[in-house]
């Protein structure tokens, strides 16, 4: 337990000193503060401006993902994340794909919702039909906050009205659709919403309490469509193998949650290199698997007439170029100039691929030798560290975990005393 966690006025303090303070609370060796301290690419003070409370930074190991053709164009991904096997996975998926010409992409244009709630009106539709005949004046309420934005083509396009039924009583709900053009949007948006509130009341008499962004993006999907050949899959009983898996996640939440946390994967790996923001991505994607009222699979698959795999995927992916902390981070620039994309768009269409590439290795693996085979031959080498294996030893011990079968860290333990003693 730590000896305290009010710490009054160290959000104001310097990242060393607030490290200071952690360290001597949580009892951090100078080695374990140095390593905290210890900087990569983002800087402490760049890192400072990001959040608050800062005390270091954490990294990531980050894998580029081979063999991606999209849209007839050769892509390198860049994927960020911990997890063994998923980059390997994603390139062993997108190899097969070009068997079938590699992925086809498709998206709408960068519209997101914002919402307003409007409570304390005597009646909600009349206030809809009030809010509506005012429609260009809100939306030019909400235009004059992000001049740069109506520039290039965004800024609010329309209005929707809906009127709710809570359990504290009916509830008037405005949506502004606002087209973000290559931002994820969440800070312009909420700044429409809140500057078009109050003449929201003053059109309804009523009173607004949530303004703020949906991450529902059901107006920004991005569509990816592949073909694998029976062939680069492995046969015709792949083909079976895969499209059961897949009849069983369409069938089953409990096989569902992690059929999406596959595709998920791929997705969130690009978003993590690229700096957007991951949870706006899962809330959206998996909202959008249950708007049919069950929970369902992203992706969709089936046999084509020559027998082959067709695979499609659709999803929101409110995803930025600019804006957040994407412009920000030194890295995440670096791995939007590997990836090349020219625009948000384009950038949520690579990502649907990749989370379409890895929920097709994922259903593969799976239908025929098992996930575990490739993933614990990368995890040994986790395992071999854990075990305290340094240098050279990983490598030998996590080869020895893998011949042996035994990829456990009590066997990890042994195998490294049994070397250490050789040496
Ligand atoms: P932002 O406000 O940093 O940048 C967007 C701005 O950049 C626009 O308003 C525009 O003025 C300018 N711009 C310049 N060139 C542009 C172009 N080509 N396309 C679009 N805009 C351009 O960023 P943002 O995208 O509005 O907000 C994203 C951040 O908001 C993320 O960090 C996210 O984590 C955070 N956030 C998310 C939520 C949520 O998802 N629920 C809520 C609050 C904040």
């Amino acid at each position: 337990m730590h000896k305290a966690s009010k710490l009054s006025g160290f959000y104001k303090l310097s990242p060393e000193k607030r490290l200071k303070i952690v360290r001597e609370l949580a009892g951090l060796s100078k080695e374990e503060a140095e390593l905290l301290r210890k900087t990569g690419a983002l800087e402490l003070k760049q890192a400072n401006r990001m959040i608050e409370n800062v005390i270091g930074t954490t990294e990531l190991p980050l894998g580029v993902a081979t063999n991606f053709l999209i849209n007839n164009r050769d892509y390198l991904i860049p994927m960020a994340i911990e997890e063994p096997s998923v980059v390997a996975a994603a390139s062993n998926a997108a190899k097969m794909a070009r068997s079938g010409g590699g992925f086809f992409t498709e998206s709408t244009p960068p519209i997101m919702v914002g919402q307003i709630q409007l409570t304390d009106v005597k009646n909600p539709k009349k206030a809809r039909e009030k809010i509506l005949k005012a429609k260009k004046r809100i939306l030019a309420k909400a235009n004059e906050q992000d001049p740069i934005l109506v520039k290039l083509g965004g800024g609010a396009k329309d209005i929707e009205v809906r009127v709710l039924t809570t359990h504290l009583g009916p509830m008037t709900i405005i949506h502004l659709l606002i087209d973000v053009r290559d931002a994820m949007g969440a800070n312009v948006i909420n700044t429409m919403c809140e500057a078009v509130a109050p003449l929201i009341e003053e059109l309804t008499g009523g009173r607004v309490f949530l303004r703020i962004v949906s991450n529902l993006a059901t107006y920004r999907l991005a569509r990816v469509k592949a073909v694998f050949t029976k062939e680069a899959l492995g046969g015709e009983e792949v083909v079976d193998g895969i499209l059961q898996a897949y009849a069983f996640a369409a069938a089953d939440p409990y096989r569902c949650a992690t059929h999406n946390k596959g595709v998920m994967n791929g997705i969130i790996a690009v978003a993590l290199a690229t700096a957007n923001d991951t949870r706006a991505l899962e809330a959206g994607a998996h909202t959008y698997a249950a708007m049919g009222g069950a929970y369902k699979p992203l992706t969709h698959w089936e046999r084509t007439v020559e027998g082959n795999l067709s695979g499609r995927i659709e999803l929101p992916v409110a995803v930025g170029t600019i804006g957040g902390a994407t412009a920000v981070h030194p890295v995440a620039k670096i791995c939007r100039k590997i990836l090349g994309v020219q625009s948000a768009r384009e950038l949520g269409e690579v990502m649907a691929t990749v989370g379409l590439a890895q929920n097709l290795a994922a259903m593969r693996a799976l239908a025929t030798v098992g996930i575990q085979a490739g993933h614990m031959k990368l995890h040994a080498r986790n395992i071999a560290t854990t075990a305290g294996a340094k240098g050279e030893l990983i490598d030998k011990v996590a080869a020895r975990l893998v011949e042996e079968r035994k990829i456990r860290l009590d066997r990890a333990k042994e195998i490294l005393v049994e070397l250490t003693r050789k040496k």
